[in-house]
Formats: C-alpha cells, sequence, structure tokens
C-alpha cells in the first residue's frame, strides 16, 4: 500500500539563469513536468517573471482541470538583489559595461539567500537549477536536496565543453595562428575549429575558470537535464552517458509544450504577431528567410550593412528582426542605398521587425524555408522543430559547437563562414553580404544540395515532434526521471 508521503505529487523547484534564452525553456519545461502531475515553482526576479509570466499563465490554464482548481506551476518572486545596478536592470540582456556585468555576477551569487529561504520552509523533491548557479549544488546538498542541473545546450555542445577543459587544447597546440585548426580529443565524431573560434585560457583566464568551476559543480549534482532529443545527437548521448559516466534526462525539445507560441518569452504580446503573419500568408511556401539572432547578440554598423546587401543580393523574401542593430532611429546608419524600398510599408521583398518577434510562428509558417542564426540553442532546436535548415552564423558562448552539429553533423545547414569568438564588446570582422547571399542561397535554392539539407531538416522535425509524444524518447525520459525521485523520496522515508 503506498504510504501517505508516496500519494504526494513530486514538487520540483526550477531556478532558470536571468536572461530570456534560459528562462524561456526553463517555463516549457516546467510545463511539461506539470502536464505530468509534478507541482513545480519557479524561483526568479520581477524582470524576469515578468519574461515568463505569459508562458506560465497559459500553461495553468490547459492544466486547471487537472489540478482542481490551483496553478501546477508558480513563480516565486524574490528583489534582485541590491547590487548598485539601476532599478529594473536584472536580466543579463540589459548590461552595457564589463563594472555592470560584475554587479550582476554578484547578484546571481547573491540569490542563494532567498534560495536557501526557500528550501528551508518548502522542502522541494528536487532542484533543477541552471548551470551559472554553481553554488546550489552545495546549496542544494545542505538541505539534502538533489541538484539536477539544466546546462541549455546541446548534449554535443556540452561534450565538446567537457573535452575543452580535459584537454585544453587551444593551450597546448604549437600553432597560435588564429586559423590554426584545433582538434577536440575524445568525441564520437572528429571535431575541428579554427583557434579564433573558441576560448583562449591565456586571453579569458576568468572565462576558463568559471568553466572549470561550471564543470566540478556538474560532475557533483545528482544529474543533468537536457534539451534536446534523442534521436538528434544519439552518439553523443551515449557518449555522455556511457563515455563520461553521467547521469542524464533528455526531455525536449520543450518548445513544444508551449501553449504560448506568440507571446512566449515577453511581457505583452507581440504587436506585429498578426501583421507578420499576414505578410507571410501572401508568399510562396519556401520563399522566404528569416533572420534573427536571440536576445543578447550585437551588430555593428558595417555587419548590419553587409548583411542588408546580402538580403538584397540573395534574391529571396525576407523577415528580419533587426534588435542586434545599435541603432534604432528611422533611417539607420546601417541601412545600404535602396535598402528601404525593398521592405514593408514600401516595398514586397523584406518585412523587418524591431521588438520581440513572434519565433515560434514564425518558423512554423509554410513560407519560411531557411533560418539565418546565430546558433543559440533554444533558436537552433525551435528551427530543427519546425523542419527549417539553417544559415548559421555563431558569435560566442556555444554558439560555435552548435554550428558543428547543425552542419558537420546533422547536415541541416551551412555556414557563413563566422571566424571570431567575440562579445558584443569586442570587435569581429564583418562578412560580406555576397558570402551571406550565397549561404542563403545553398540553402534555399533548387538543386542536389539544397535538396538534400532541405529533406534532413523535414527528416528531423518529424523526429522532433515524436520525441514529445506520448511514448517518445523526451516523454519516456521526463517519467524515468519522476520514477527516479520518487524512489528517491521513499528511500529516505524509510
Ligand atoms: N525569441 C523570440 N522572439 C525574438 C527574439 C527571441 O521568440 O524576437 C526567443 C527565441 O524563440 C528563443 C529565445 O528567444 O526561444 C532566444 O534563445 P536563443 O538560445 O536562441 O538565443 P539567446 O537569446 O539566448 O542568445
Amino acid at each position: 500500500m503506498a504510504t501517505k508521503d508516496e500519494q504526494q505529487p513530486l514538487h520540483i523547484l526550477f531556478l532558470p539563469f536571468l536572461v530570456p534564452g534560459h528562462l524561456i525553456p526553463i517555463a516549457d519545461m516546467a510545463a511539461i513536468f506539470a502536464a505530468r502531475g509534478v507541482r513545480c515553482t519557479i524561483l526568479t526576479t520581477p524582470v524576469n517573471a515578468a519574461v515568463i509570466r505569459s508562458a506560465v499563465d497559459r500553461a495553468n490554464d490547459a492544466l486547471r482541470g487537472d489540478t482542481g482548481g490551483g496553478p501546477a506551476i508558480e513563480i516565486a518572486v524574490v528583489p534582485f538583489p541590491d547590487v548598485g545596478l539601476p532599478p529594473g536592470v536584472e536580466s543579463g540582456t540589459a548590461l552595457t559595461s564589463e563594472e555592470d556585468r560584475g554587479k550582476f555576477f554578484n547578484a546571481v551569487q547573491r540569490l542563494r539567500e532567498p534560495f536557501d529561504r526557500f528550501m528551508a520552509e518548502r522542502r522541494p523533491d528536487a532542484v533543477v537549477a541552471d548551470g551559472f548557479f554553481t553554488w546550489s549544488v552545495d546549496a542544494a546538498a545542505e538541505h539534502g536536496v538533489p541538484r539536477l542541473v539544466f546546462l541549455g545546450t546541446s548534449v554535443f555542445a556540452r561534450s565538446c565543453i567537457d573535452s575543452m577543459v580535459r584537454n585544453n587544447p587551444v593551450e597546448t597546440s604549437a600553432d597560435d595562428d588564429p586559423d590554426a585548426v584545433v582538434s577536440l580529443p575524445g568525441l564520437p565524431h572528429s571535431v575541428e575549429l579554427r583557434r579564433s573560434q573558441m576560448i583562449d585560457p591565456k586571453k579569458r583566464p576568468d572565462h576558463w575558470a568559471f568553466f572549470q568551476t561550471m564543470n566540478a559543480a556538474d560532475q557533483r549534482s545528482y544529474g543533468e537535464v537536457f534539451n534536446s532529443f534523442h534521436e538528434m545527437e544519439p552518439e553523443y548521448v551515449e557518449h555522455y552517458r556511457a563515455a563520461l559516466g553521467r547521469r542524464t534526462w533528455i526531455v525536449g525539445p520543450v518548445a513544444l509544450a508551449s501553449k504560448d507560441v506568440a507571446a512566449r518569452g515577453t511581457s505583452e504580446l507581440s504587436p506585429d504577431a498578426d501583421a507578420c503573419l499576414r505578410w507571410l500568408d501572401a508568399k510562396p511556401d519556401g520563399s522566404v528567410v528569416y533572420i534573427s539572432f536571440g536576445t543578447l547578440s550585437i551588430f555593428s554598423p558595417a555587419e548590419m550593412r553587409e548583411l542588408a546587401r546580402g538580403l538584397d543580393l540573395s534574391g529571396k523574401n525576407f523577415v528580419w528582426v533587426t534588435n542586434g542593430a545599435a541603432d534604432d532611429t528611422d533611417a539607420p546608419e546601417w541601412m545600404p542605398e535602396g535598402f528601404a524600398d525593398l521592405i514593408s510599408p514600401r516595398g514586397e521583398r523584406g518585412l523587418t521587425i524591431r521588438g520581440w518577434a513572434p519565433q515560434m510562428l514564425i518558423l512554423n509558417h509554410p513560407a519560411v524555408g531557411g533560418f539565418v542564426t546565430h546558433c543559440g540553442w533554444n533558436s537552433t532546436l525551435e528551427a530543427v522543430s519546425a523542419g527549417v535548415p539553417m544559415v548559421t552564423w555563431p558569435r560566442y558562448a556555444d554558439q560555435f559547437y552548435n554550428e558543428k552539429l547543425i552542419m558537420d553533423v546533422l547536415k541541416v545547414g551551412v555556414g557563413v563562414g563566422s571566424r571570431d569568438f567575440a562579445s558584443n564588446l569586442e570587435n569581429r570582422r564583418a562578412i560580406g553580404g555576397e558570402v551571406i547571399a550565397g549561404a542563403i542561397r545553398r540553402v534555399m535554392d533548387d538543386g542536389e544540395e539544397g535538396e538534400a539539407i532541405r529533406e534532413k531538416a523535414r527528416e528531423l522535425g518529424v523526429k522532433a515532434r515524436g520525441a514529445t509524444e506520448k511514448g517518445g524518447s523526451s516523454y519516456d525520459d521526463v517519467g524515468r526521471l519522476m520514477d527516479a525521485l520518487m524512489t528517491r523520496r521513499s528511500s529516505f522515508d524509510v
């Protein structure tokens, strides 16, 4: 007979990192667990709570009948720590200097206080904490609660980072030419990058030290939860589990669980959603390229100008989210002559969006035939789920690894030849418009190469959707994690 404790639903606390690209998948993941009867709480600060409020409300509305009226997902809103940042600056997207970045990471440390209070009062069964909260491994252990780490990236990229940290191939390679090829040892495929595309521990000692701290914290965790799906990167799931001995649950693509495809990730429904869909409705299937670089990337005027030229030269219709432009005027300094005549309302070739684009709706519209992306993991997986091939333009973080996965392993994209791993505050070489146009055409034009890429993208999209359906690999992994946590709870009851 079940004990009383076994009848209580599991309760998971989610602690997302304070940027939209980590908050959005955590809200989607909470919706997935809530739909399976888990009580979920997301602990975050007011500005970040606003990013996920609408997604959480809609997930709760959809589950209302199952929970007897109460919300299945709660957001525990805690004040942003007073670290000397201006009021309302609570997100990685709002930081404009290295000094503010330092203060922000101080706040990330200080969130331990409200976390500890929550743990003491509510005693959840598990914590899913973002890898950036390295302190949470000890904090959770002190409360006797298992910490699962969420890294917001692919198993492929995570395996590459693990190889980097173990082998330090950049520092040990004799050739310090930025174009020198560096191999990452011990992976299922031969993975090679240019030196300039990787973190150089000598040039970025803080970054490197943080990677090591994060890796060590992850290894001491109960396990890792990935927003990915087994069929996309089976060799890497196997490598991560067997060769590296890590306990992992692969539960994505979590975006497919979203009940809030238009307003997902914003505090307001995008005013452009309807207009954008109407514009797309008027275009032939597969004729539009969608261009967006996520929530953090900033492009120099020179880069914007070349991209605009590239879109013009490609001959394709386009929807371009221009948030990455440093300037925001009606006549931006980057716009090449004649470009304004291409875009709505003056012209019919293109639509630019400044604000929050309904990315999931756009990617799933039949008119969209390609996606120029910075290879942020959410965007990558959203394109994969929609069966849309990619033109890859990585800039930093895990993006160069994700590009390798897209281009070389999955073969669902073509690169623009991005070579510089650089933050928004650093310089990088602009990529020429002709090269950008060429990459777009390779993915979208008729002909053997484009057909093969599009076919692979379509097939992968079908597998992605299958993974999250009942009986699919991700669906089953959610169940396996719940069983493991339930077993753990019962073993502590005796
Ligand atoms: N996103 C969106 N509309 C926008 C910009 C971004 O819906 O105008 C969403 C996008 O769908 C994705 C997330 O924001 O879910 C961005 O995450 P990603 O990992 O791609 O990039 P990051 O912003 O973290 O670099």
